[in-house]
């Protein structure tokens, strides 16, 4: 949708085939799971119209609190920072809708692809039959059918896949009582993140996620994200171990059985392009996020009006995307895995060592997309730069007392 608004003004139509049904796509049930939008986001929603809208229902959220046992306590670090806001993404999705027909754009619900002609730039679809195109954006989010079909249309179709990392579930709790206290007290929310497994279940991998939602009514959002060889019910029973001393069973019982669930996938994709095809958002840099997703799907589309109106023809300005913008995507994705392994640790340790010492900025995990004016090509240069001056600093700080210590060893040997 976001795409669709951004791009409508150098098209004669645009279509949207989305393939469920009028009522699923707009289902709340009550409620979603909230986005926290970024400031570079949050410009580009101004550009298409829509931030008012959205800002609507924003509840205030000033920071994270990180819950880490170390020795066996549980220690907490918090981070701050102020004029952030979380957002049901039910709420976004009717933002979005309503403008998108304020503009005209026609979605097709219930839509089924069957076919898409790359060469001759024509997809197929059930009800509509052949759909010429000038354009075409794989917007498919995470499981999508456009990626599959550039996999097998291009030349490298092995180098395609999704793997499964974790699966998630995500409810709600009222904010109060002993819960309420602990994530939701004041007037504005907290995420808590609990990074370690359950102390009884340490080797079931078991996280929880909480973040205080204060619009429309205060709530707490949970999204508990837990290992995939473990089973729904299991996660269940961990989640009624973790809540047991701040909600009442009956309560927990219910708000979980009221919730939904997923999986996080991985999406490795060589390339986004396929002659005047274009994966976007999920469907091209799927990963399991941090609060990053949405944010780097919308900041990256929002680069492809000035490609367009800077190339001669559509397949040149996507290409240029792919080279650039699908370049850096490709490489925050791949950091994105080392975070999804937790093999990130030591990177991030030593990037704020060096930003302590002001020899560098922050590591990406630490508010990076959240930095005012964040744009991915020149940010993940910067990081790549600054990762290898850190493995070098490193490196030769290593051999530095690999060598004293040798100096010491020969001084005692003589
Ligand atoms: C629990 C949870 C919490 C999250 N929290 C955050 C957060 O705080 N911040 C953040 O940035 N991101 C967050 N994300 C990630 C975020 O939701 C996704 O990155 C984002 O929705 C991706 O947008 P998208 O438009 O690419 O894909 P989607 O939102 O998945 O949209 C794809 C659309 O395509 C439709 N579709 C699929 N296949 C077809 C087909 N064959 N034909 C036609 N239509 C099709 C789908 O029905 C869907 O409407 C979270 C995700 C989860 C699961």
């Amino acid at each position: 949708m976001v795409s669709a608004l951004l791009l409508k003004d150098r098209f004669e139509k645009v279509v949207m085939l989305e393939r469920q049904s009028r009522e699923r796509f707009f289902r709340t049930r009550g409620y979603t799971f909230p986005i926290v939008f970024s400031p570079a986001a949050l410009a580009v929603l101004d550009r298409i119209g829509v931030r008012t809208a959205i800002n609507r229902e924003r509840s205030p959220y000033f920071g994270v609190v990180v819950h880490k046992r170390i020795l066996g306590r549980e220690l907490t670090w918090t981070a701050k920072k102020e004029d952030i806001y979380s957002h049901w993404r039910n709420h976004i999705v009717a933002s979005l809708y309503e403008r998108l027909s304020e503009e005209g754009i026609e979605v097709q619900f219930e839509a089924v692809v069957e076919d898409i002609d790359f060469a001759a730039n024509v997809c197929t679809e059930a009800k509509l039959g052949e759909v010429p195109f000038d354009l075409l954006l794989g917007a498919d989010g995470i499981h999508s059918q456009t990626r599959g079909l550039v996999a097998a249309a291009g030349s490298q179709p092995d180098s395609f896949s999704s793997e499964l990392l974790d699966r998630w579930y995500a409810y709600r709790l009222p904010a109060e009582g002993a819960l309420g206290e602990k994530y939701a007290s004041g007037d504005h929310g907290h995420a808590h993140v609990h990074a370690d497994n359950l102390r009884e279940f340490p080797s079931e991998k078991f996280r929880v996620i909480t973040v205080a939602m204060t619009r429309p009514q205060p709530e707490v959002s949970v999204v508990v994200k837990y290992g995939a060889e473990l089973s729904v019910e299991r996660a269940k029973e961990l989640n009624a171990t973790f809540f047991s001393s701040v909600v009442e069973s009956e309560v927990l019982e219910a708000e979980w059985n009221a919730g939904f669930g997923g999986e996080y996938r991985h999406v490795h994709a060589p390339t986004f392009h396929l002659g005047s095809t274009l994966l976007v958002g999920d469907a091209a840099h799927g990963f399991e996020g941090n609060g990053d997703l949405i944010n780097l799907g919308t900041t990256s589309v929002a680069t492809l009006p000035g490609l367009i109106d800077g190339h001669h023809g559509i397949p040149a300005a996507l290409a240029a995307y792919d080279r650039t913008v699908g370049a850096s995507l490709r490489t925050y994705s791949d950091y994105a895995m080392r975070r999804s392994l937790e093999q990130i640790n030591f990177e991030v340790a030593a990037f704020e060592a060096g930003a302590l010492l002001k020899l560098n900025p922050h590591h990406p995990s630490m508010w990076g997309i959240f930095e005012e004016d964040f744009e991915i090509c020149s940010y993940m240069e910067r990081y790549e730069k600054e990762r290898r001056r850190i493995r070098n600093r490193v490196g030769a700080l290593t051999a530095a007392v690999a060598a004293a210590g040798l100096h010491r060893l020969s001084r005692r040997a003589g």
